[in-house]
């Protein structure tokens, strides 16, 4: 009841009271999703409009005018990156606004907030101060979870089943051809195959694979050209004496899993309480129905990340902690004029419904959402061929010139997506459905004002309302 929650809340407030500053709760975010997905733009616009919120009637501790503050802070963590909000803030709302640049490694934010409590102690109690930490992740790095417990041997047998009929491997399997992994290693030979896989996983992402990893080789930072990351699958044979390719190959390929997945789950994931997990599904819709087979695959495979027990090493790391709520965002909502809105939504509900289900997962709260973090567009309606057609208008990204889009109409009934998707069809929806890349809108943000997103104040709400 109201009553009660007031007191628990009243009685939280008396808490932070009493023990002061060393009491003031933390809640770590986590922001992932592949490459693109577009985790840069949603922490940027987040953090923005928790700045300034006259753009969030969906946070009720915003619309019910509690927040009296909120403000950066320096992070907890020394040697953590800091999310570059200032610069990234400066891109989008620039007179000639632009993208700012994408997410390549971890970074972290700390955003603090002075809220007033609700309930009875509303008035004997005053503001409390919660930190907002959020860290932002590649989702390419959480899929590396899987290698964990697997050799090299399984590894490279998976991988090599996986990709030989993917017409992007063709190039990497027939460099294979030319090695015998039993002679003594070289390393020319061994880089030839790392960057040769390297190449592959590229292509493969961008033909809309998500299960790309080992997820360094796409984003290495400062471990491009290291040992870690020089290593490739190679088809099975005999072990061959210890100075082998194979033998480095396979050494290389637990150095990865000792000194980059281990760590980065250690000191990072097993950290966080909440987490958002944005998916670029009209991305993957567009690219058609492998696309959206491998995103769900991949959603499968991230809930997975977040269930204890399924991985040994993870059990291990998280004993007595789990992450409280994951959401799962299709971001870039604003390609879609808002009638088409409930049916990107019912989609991405439906793949996180199967998600759940093949990773036979439990405990977290999830929840499913169509999100802007930026709209760059307005809704425009288009007479053709004697009918209105719901469509979006904004700037070319290429060009720079005004267009209206009407990217197609998504099924009313996620189901027939799904199945074509799961039938391996080839393509769908007549072909008809497109996806342009817009530039961000010029912003003409009035004091107070954050800028303006779709559904943006209710993301935040399923994160972090609760703890408000
Ligand atoms: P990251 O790699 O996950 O950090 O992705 P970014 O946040 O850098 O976003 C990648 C690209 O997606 C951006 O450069 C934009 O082109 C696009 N994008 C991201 N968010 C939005 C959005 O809310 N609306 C639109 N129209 N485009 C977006």
């Amino acid at each position: 009841s109201q009553l009660a929650e007031g007191l628990t809340r009243g009685v939280e407030g008396l808490g932070d009271r009493v023990s002061g500053a060393l009491f003031e709760p933390v809640v770590r975010l986590g922001v992932t999703g592949l490459a693109r997905a577009g985790k840069t733009v949603f922490i940027t616009s987040l953090v923005a409009n928790l700045m300034d919120r006259g753009r969030m009637p969906g946070l009720f501790a915003a619309s019910e005018g509690r927040i009296a503050a909120a403000f950066l802070q320096p992070q907890p963590d020394d040697t953590l990156p800091r999310f570059d909000f200032e610069h990234h803030l400066a891109a989008l709302t620039a007179p000639e606004p632009h993208w700012p640049e994408s997410t390549r490694a971890v970074s972290e934010l700390r955003l603090s907030l002075r809220v007033r409590p609700t309930g009875l102690l509303a008035g004997v109690t005053g503001p409390r101060t919660v930190h907002l930490d959020i860290v932002d992740y590649p989702g390419e790095w959480l899929l590396d979870l899987a290698l964990m417990d697997k050799s090299y041997e399984v590894w490279s047998a998976e991988v090599l089943a996986r990709i030989e009929k993917r017409p992007e491997a063709g190039a990497y399997l027939a460099a294979l051809g030319g090695v015998d992994p039993a002679a003594p290693l070289q390393e020319p030979v061994a880089q030839g195959l790392a960057q040769g896989f390297t190449a592959y996983l590229h292509a493969a992402r961008d033909a809309g694979f998500y299960d790309c990893t080992p997820g360094r080789f796409l984003l290495p930072g400062d471990l491009a050209g290291s040992p870690v990351v020089t290593f490739a699958p190679l088809p099975e044979g005999p072990a061959g004496p210890r100075k082998s390719l194979r033998a480095e190959m396979a050494r290389r390929y637990e150095a990865y899993k000792r000194d980059v997945v281990r760590p980065f789950f250690r000191d990072h994931f097993s950290r966080i309480d909440r987490q958002v997990v944005l998916v670029d599904a009209l991305d993957a819709i567009h690219k058609g129905p492998q696309a959206v087979e491998d995103m769900r695959r991949a959603m499968a495979d991230i809930l997975g990340t977040f269930r204890p027990g399924k991985n040994a090493f993870l059990t291990r790391l998280l004993i007595g902690k789990r992450v409280e709520k994951i959401l799962f965002a299709a971001t870039k909502a604003d390609h879609l004029h808002h009638n088409q809105h409930p049916q990107l939504t019912a989609i991405m509900a439906a793949l996180m419904r199967e998600a759940r289900d093949r990773a036979d997962f439990a405990g977290a709260e999830t929840e499913a959402m169509a999100i802007a973090a930026l709209r760059a567009t307005i809704e425009e309606q288009l007479k053709h061929e004697g009918r209105d057609l719901d469509c979006v208008r904004g700037r070319l990204l290429d060009s720079g010139k005004q267009a209206v889009l009407y990217p197609g109409a998504l099924p009313d009934d996620p189901g027939v997506l799904l199945s074509a998707s799961r039938s391996g069809a080839t393509g769908w929806l007549d072909g008809e459905y497109n996806v342009m890349r817009f530039a961000p809108a010029r912003l003409n943000l009035r004091p107070g004002e954050g800028p303006p997103h779709i559904r943006l104040d209710r993301a935040a709400e399923f994160l972090i309302g609760d703890r408000l």
